[in-house]
């Protein structure tokens, strides 16, 4: 039975709406809710259908970023998961917090817990890299299946379905092996309030990057952060033939 290792970040939550920061450095995070990536919640419920399916033996969830990443440990220890690991980095550092860290990160984890297969997101929804599960499969030189829309698991090995361009691709590669959970792979559960209770009890480990051994400098410099441009008013034009006048005048035809 695999040991699995699941990612699961705290992001500003899908429904807000996202305000720049004045000087351009970032978005405003201070006060505005934040959830559990929606893509995590995908990798957390695969994985503990693993385990009621008696394939996977104990699912350990890691989050790398300040305080707060343990509330989203915690919804994932109460959706089923057996621990949670914590791995703090917050203020300028997690500012400037890239995937490249959290691939390292998560593969030292990997070794230290000698886990069998790591399931992240497909994609952050706030950094949108969809780095952290290919990087992770080369830190470790496991084969990676990404956007995974369906996942057999053997003992040594698995088979996923894989949502590319056009249709559906099915790949078989060797555990131990890096999964990223696309959005149709399942439909995670909500937490029901006794087991939010119970996770209560559930352990969270606490260490740094600097635990693992991994440096945390910034590898690239944000240089500035802008609002999308806003949208041209509109006109409204009287008939057909003012309609094709304008797009003649505007080179469109
Ligand atoms: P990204 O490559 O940043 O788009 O993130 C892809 C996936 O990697 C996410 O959906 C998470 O599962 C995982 N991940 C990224 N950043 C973190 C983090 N700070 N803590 C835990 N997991 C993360």
């Amino acid at each position: 039975m695999a040991r699995v290792l699941v990612g699961v970040k705290r992001v500003i939550d899908y429904a807000v709406k996202i305000r720049v920061k004045p000087d351009k450095t970032g978005v405003v995070t201070d006060g505005v809710k934040h959830s559990m990536n929606p893509f995590d919640e995908i990798a957390v419920e695969e994985a503990v259908r693993m385990k009621e399916k008696k394939l996977a033996s104990e699912i350990i969830a890691v989050s790398v970023g300040p305080t707060q990443s343990q509330e989203v440990i915690r919804t994932a220890l109460a959706m089923g998961v057996d621990k949670g690991i914590h791995v703090e980095v917050s203020g300028k550092d997690y500012d400037t917090l890239q995937p490249i860290h959290v691939s390292k990160i998560l593969a030292e984890l990997a070794k230290k817990e000698k886990v069998d297969l790591i399931i992240v997101g497909k994609q952050a929804i706030d950094d949108d890299a969809n780095q952290t599960a290919q990087m992770t499969a080369a830190n470790l030189d496991w084969p990676q299946a990404t956007f995974a829309s369906q996942i057999e698991k053997g003992d040594k090995d698995m088979t996923v379905k894989r949502e590319v361009d056009g249709g559906m691709e099915t790949v078989k590669c060797k555990i131990p092996a890096v999964i990223s959970a696309d959005l149709r792979l399942n439909e995670p559960r909500y937490a029901t309030l006794p087991n939010i209770m119970k996770a209560k009890k559930k352990p969270i480990a606490k260490m740094t990057p600097k635990d693992l051994g991994v440096d945390v400098t910034p590898r690239i410099k944000i240089l500035s952060v802008e609002d999308p441009p806003t949208r041209q008013a509109g006109v409204v034009l009287p008939d057909v033939d003012a309609l094709v006048g304008k797009l003649k005048e505007g080179g469109h035809i």
